[in-house]
């Protein structure tokens, strides 16, 4: 008797695809393994999602017309039932084929981790033996109290024991049998949480992510399907992991960019870990500083719990933050940070200097008010086009020419600003030629162990300036440091993303935590041409409350994102007018089918208008429920013929518009 199987690939596609069993292999359960099939002219991976021994009804082939696969290769499955249902919904709320899902839940790594070589040696742990403070005794049980089902978020600053309070509360879980996911953004910069998850959990834990080999991957994957792993430490993907009897999944700096994927599925593992969680129905905490937008919205509305911690248990004070408007400053040094840097060296002292890696640098400004031109209906900065000599919307396409004088003063100091990363760096050496300055950033530092071997010469004190972008700011434990100078909070804040405001607060909060809590003389000098900029005022006060609340109101006026859902898509090609014309040929297919349940913005050039060669334009649908976006875009991607030479991306609740 003949066994077919229900196959899906990594591939674009809607639907799932019928193939014979190998003979001799008829009896045997081949879901959830690899398999080898030809198709079309090709041989690929697919993935078996379940098996039939009679063929649906109105079939439309004749069993002996269905080929059989060429090989399986998996001896034991990679995939349960939760893990092809998960994949499923991916697919359905992502917009993604579920093969594409299944993939990307072990995507294969072509890194060697740094985190690679961790050793496990006792299976025993203990708590460090800590009494836990009043607020984090209320957290622990809060987090895990049976009768709310409600995710639970852990707000405190740095040093506010709120990892103490995750391994406190992952402790209770697995002692109770069941298996915990601990979500870190990256692993590189939270080296400290793992070790301190690893040395305190020993052999039941098990480090997951993207950057581990695929074979070391796969390698731990077995191992927490088997049981053999109980708490399982990672970045985005490890929200996949696929622990049996989940009992809890902890998302550390829940604000961090990281945990939203920038290749397809575009999933944010806080989604995908409120679904796990509610399969499962364990609970869910999440904890930073500076919580995202949505999670702050929900904190409000009760939707989310809120514990708080308030007490600063490492220790340290906060740091002296000043705010230096760069209005009358010649090039990207003030005097006042050119003098609080020397005065460091000269004490024997290091500083940190910030930069942002990814700087826009042309906006629209007046020199002598501040005023910056923006988008009569997106309100985001418009981008100067020099070879048409326009400013340009880069949600909804509105362009104007610039205005010669400022519309809001008169005054005729006006132009375009910004500085790169390089220009300031070639500053910074200029001025200060007897120090040391390293920069670090992943562009400059692509071989593994560069980035730890600068980073340690900079804790041993061998460096005198560190240039650093965001990535240095979450490993900020360099006790020699006394300034921290951020070059230009603007460059975060000019960028044409709605996003930009509540980017640049968290940054600058999240720095200035950092420097209170390791130097007890700490400094924090931001940089800015816009001083009054309530994101830069709120930040250097750390007035968390005061900000999140002025920014709601922002996102309100424009609906934007907590009080709308978006789906955007992307079209890239290497030609500019057909990727164009596929964009804008969607877009009316696709208005349609939202026939008013929500309203299309664009098509538009992308704020990237072009990478690696390829053109980049956009569309945004916008609307107050998600479904009736997601349902008009499938209609979209299943009837659409696609272009060969066009490919689209697909974000559903996309994090970065750029
Ligand atoms: P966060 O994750 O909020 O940055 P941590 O949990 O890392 O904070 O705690 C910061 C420091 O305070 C750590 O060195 C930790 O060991 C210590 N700590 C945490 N909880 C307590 C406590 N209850 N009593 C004393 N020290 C604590
Ligand atoms: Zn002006
Ligand atoms: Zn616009």
């Amino acid at each position: 008797m003949a066994r077919w199987l229900e196959v899906v690939l990594d591939v674009p596609v809607w639907q799932s695809f019928t193939y014979r069993a190998p003979e001799g292999q008829e009896g045997e359960d081949l879901t959830g393994k690899r398999v080898e099939v030809r198709f079309g002219s090709r041989v690929m991976i697919a993935f078996v999602t379940g098996t039939s021994d009679a063929l649906p009804e109105n079939f439309p082939l004749q069993p002996e017309a269905i080929k059989p696969i060429l090989r399986v290769v998996d001896q034991e499955p990679l995939y349960g039932a939760r893990e092809i249902a998960l994949a499923r919904w991916i697919s359905a709320f992502y917009l993604c084929g579920e093969g594409e899902a299944l993939s990307a839940m072990l995507p294969s790594g072509k890194k060697e981790s740094e985190t690679g070589g961790l050793t496990f040696e006792d299976t025993d742990f203990e708590s460090g033996g800590i009494g836990l403070s009043d607020e984090q005794t209320a957290a622990v049980t809060g987090i895990l109290d049976p009768s709310d089902s409600r995710p639970a978020y852990l707000w405190g600053v740095t040093g506010s024991g709120k990892t103490e309070v995750f391994l406190r509360a992952a402790e209770r879980v697995i002692a109770a049998g069941k298996g915990v996911i601990y979500l870190v953004p990256e692993i590189a910069l939270t080296h400290q949480v793992i070790e301190s998850v690893t040395s305190r959990f020993g052999a039941a834990a098990a480090v997951l992510h993207s950057g581990l080999t695929g074979s070391k991957k796969l390698a731990e994957w077995m191992r927490i399907r088997r049981g053999e792993a109980k708490i399982v430490v990672g970045a985005r993907s490890a929200v996949f992991a696929p622990l049996e009897n989940l009992g809890l999944v902890i998302i550390d700096e829940e604000h961090d960019g990281s945990y939203k994927s920038g290749t397809t599925p575009r999933y944010h593992a806080r989604q995908v870990a409120m679904r796990r969680c509610a399969e499962a129905k364990c609970p869910l905490v999440m904890g930073s500083a500076t919580p995202s937008l949505e999670a702050w919205h929900q904190m409000q509305s009760g939707a989310i719990r809120t514990f708080r911690l308030t007490a600063r248990l490492s220790g340290g004070a906060p740091p002296e933050v000043s705010i230096v408007s760069l209005g009358a400053t010649e090039g990207a040094i003030s005097p006042r940070l050119a003098g609080e840097i020397r005065a460091a060296k000269d004490d024997g002292r290091q500083s940190i200097l910030f930069l942002n890696r990814r700087g826009f640098t042309h906006f629209f400004r007046c020199s002598t008010c501040g005023y910056e031109l923006k988008c009569r209906n997106c309100s985001v900065p418009l981008t100067w086009h020099r070879s048409e000599g326009v400013m340009k919307c880069h949600y909804c396409g509105w362009q104007v020419k610039p205005p010669s004088s400022c519309p809001e003063c008169g005054s005729l100091d006006v132009g375009y600003a910004g500085f790169g990363t390089e220009f300031i760096e070639d500053e910074v050496r200029r001025t200060f030629p007897d120090c040391s300055v390293q920069r670090v950033d992943t562009d400059t530092l692509t071989k593994k162990g560069e980035l730890k071997k600068a980073l340690d010469d900079f804790r041993a004190g061998k460096t005198d300036i560190l240039l650093g972008t965001q990535m240095v700011a979450k490993g900020l434990n360099f006790p020699g440091v006394r300034l921290v100078g951020i070059a230009l909070a603007d460059t975060g804040l000019h960028m044409p993303d709605f996003r930009a405001a509540e980017r640049t607060f968290a940054l600058i909060v999240q720095v200035a935590g950092r420097a209170g809590r390791f130097f007890p003389d700490g400094r924090v000098i931001i940089h800015t041409w816009s001083p009054t900029n309530p994101a830069i005022v709120f930040a250097s006060h750390s007035d968390v409350e005061g900000f999140y609340s002025w920014e709601l109101e922002q996102r309100k006026e424009l609906a934007f994102p907590p009080f709308s859902r978006l789906v955007r898509l992307v079209f890239r090609g290497k030609n500019a007018e057909a990727t164009r014309d596929a964009a804008a040929g969607a877009a009316e297919i696709i208005a349609g089918n939202l026939a008013g349940s929500g309203e299309l913005l664009g098509p538009a050039e992308c704020p990237l208008a072009a990478i690696s060669g390829n053109f980049r334009f956009h569309i945004l649908l916008r609307g107050e429920r998600l479904g009736p976006l997601q349902t008009a875009v499938r209609r979209f991607l299943t009837e659409y013929k696609p272009k060969i030479s066009v490919y689209i991306e697909v974000d559903v609740d996309p994090v970065n518009l750029l």
